[in-house]
């Protein structure tokens, strides 16, 4: 059995990924999330799409996650009447209240707040910051006079950024409230939140959540602002994982400047044992080719290297015309690199004593202590999916089984580095469980006679409650 890719991908699903043929082609290559995009759904398609990608699960044992991404506070202009070109120095006025199509004096603009919270001297972004303005006067109520700073076609419906101005929109607009609450009625895996800025974002995607399941919903932090690159540290306390969303991120800061934040956000995800995505552009060219540039090669291996937990596709599999082929040479990038030994995890045990300091340690060192012993496989037994997390982030070289009753997050997990979940509910006594799971494990070809494994366990089994046991099997 050749060895598993542990590295994670995102696939986003659009108009080229709508046919369960298609969905199962990806997943054999290798897609491990689907991601749907709400700036562009439509709720009876995603139901379908749901409702495939949960049968595909059930008929081969799969686990695909299914990872729901709201738009957040994402702005833009109105449509335009005509073709408008402008040039450096031409005066272009943004004007919000009722919507009107543009023309090359005057644009709309959907964000109302706008001429009471940006300041002159402040710059403004469109599409992908293709075109530049500075902001010239703003009459504080409607209007905001802008002078042309990068020049070129003005067109409908693009997107806006404000990378220096503090903008007074809720995290969620009435839109991502809507979406959330239908995307947690279909018992989606992780919700994703756009342009996070601190983490009250959070505590009110939280709030929702908390409103509308019975289950713990984990949330992803978009990272595509300074605000939150520079809030990292609180926001990472109220989330789950990160995307470092380096297609805005690289609009709102120079885009010299998205490396080392990428290693940044990394680092800090890896100290938190939360899962971290790298996304945008990662195999742009395979949109319409099917050769990815060596730049992008590069770009998907040292994300990898980096030690992202999983890789994100856009374009590439939501209108790209290869989606099956560009996720078959994401897999291989992954394999080849993926288990060199120039990469290394920053070693720094847990030390704090809070209430689950016994399991994190007990994680930190079966870790460790699979490398050392060559285990190949580590097994926990969890309900929460927290020991799972644990292990993941200090990257063993063996493969991290995870054995739960708990459905809900069988498909969850699926998106953390390194780490299998499989269905188990027979908890009789600790010895029959570990020879339970060992056997499962052999079954399923990850381990053999004479392998070892290290088995991780909550003593006694029957209360459920936080490991800490570890043994070590000698496989017969
Ligand atoms: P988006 O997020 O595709 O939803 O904009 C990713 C990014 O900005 O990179
Ligand atoms: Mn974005």
């Amino acid at each position: 059995m050749p060895k598993r890719k542990k590295t994670k991908i995102v696939a986003t699903l659009g108009p080229a990924t709508g046919t369960k043929e298609i969905l199962k082609k990806m997943i054999e290559q290798g897609v491990d999330v689907f991601r749907i995009n709400f700036s562009h759904a439509d709720y009876e398609d995603v139901k379908e799409r749901i409702k495939m990608i949960r049968e595909l699960s059930k008929e081969f044992g799969y686990n695909t996650s299914i990872l729901a991404d709201l738009q957040g506070p994402k702005l833009r202009v109105g449509v335009m009447a005509e073709d408008v070109i402008v040039e450096p120095g031409d005066e272009i006025t943004f004007c919000t209240g009722k919507e009107f199509k543009g023309t090359s004096k005057k644009v709309y603009m959907n964000y109302q707040n706008f001429p009471r919270d940006v300041k002159a001297g402040e710059r403004i972004l469109l599409d992908d910051g293709k075109l530049m303005f500075e902001v010239i006067a703003t009459d504080g109520k409607k209007e905001v006079k802008t002078k042309v700073i990068q020049g070129g076609p003005l067109k409908s419906k693009k997107g806006v950024n404000l990378p220096n101005t503090a903008i007074s929109l809720p995290a969620l607009t009435e839109k991502d409230i809507n979406d959330a609450i239908f995307a947690i009625g279909q018992e989606v895996d992780w919700l994703a939140l756009s342009f996070v800025r601190n983490s009250q974002d959070l505590i009110d995607l939280q709030a929702i959540i908390n409103e509308h399941s019975e289950h713990k919903i984990p949330i992803i932090a978009k990272i595509e602002k300074p605000e939150a690159v520079a809030n990292i540290d609180k926001i990472v306390a109220y989330c789950d994982g990160l995307m470092v969303a380096r297609g805005d991120l690289g609009v709102e800061v120079p885009a010299e400047e998205v490396p080392l934040i990428q290693k940044q956000l990394v680092l800090r995800a890896k100290k938190a044992r939360i899962p971290v995505i790298i996304a945008t552009q990662m195999m742009e060219t395979m949109i319409t080719s099917l050769t990815p540039t060596r730049a992008e090669v590069n770009d998907v291996a040292n994300s990898v290297m980096d030690g992202a937990d999983a890789v994100m596709l856009s374009g590439e599999t939501s209108v790209g015309k290869y989606p099956v082929q560009v996720i078959e040479q994401m897999t291989k990038i992954i394999r080849s690199v993926e288990d060199s030994p120039l990469i290394t995890v920053p070693h720094s045990p847990p030390h704090i004593r809070t209430k689950r300091y016994i399991t994190k340690s007990i994680c930190y060192h079966a870790s460790h202590m699979a490398n050392e012993i060559k285990a190949k496989a580590i097994c926990t037994l969890t309900n929460s999916g927290y020991t799972a997390f644990q292990i993941s982030a200090w990257r063993p070289d063996s493969d991290i089984l995870v054995f739960t009753s708990n459905y809900r997050i069988l498909s969850q997990l699926n998106l953390l580095w390194g780490v299998k979940a499989f269905f188990y509910d027979k908890f009789v006594s600790t010895d029959d469980t570990v020879e339970d799971v060992n056997r499962i494990a052999k079954e399923k070809g990850f381990v053999k006679k004479n392998d070892m494994l290290i088995n991780l366990a909550a003593m006694p089994i029957t209360d459920k409650g936080m490991v800490n046991t570890l043994r070590v099997s000698l496989i017969e």
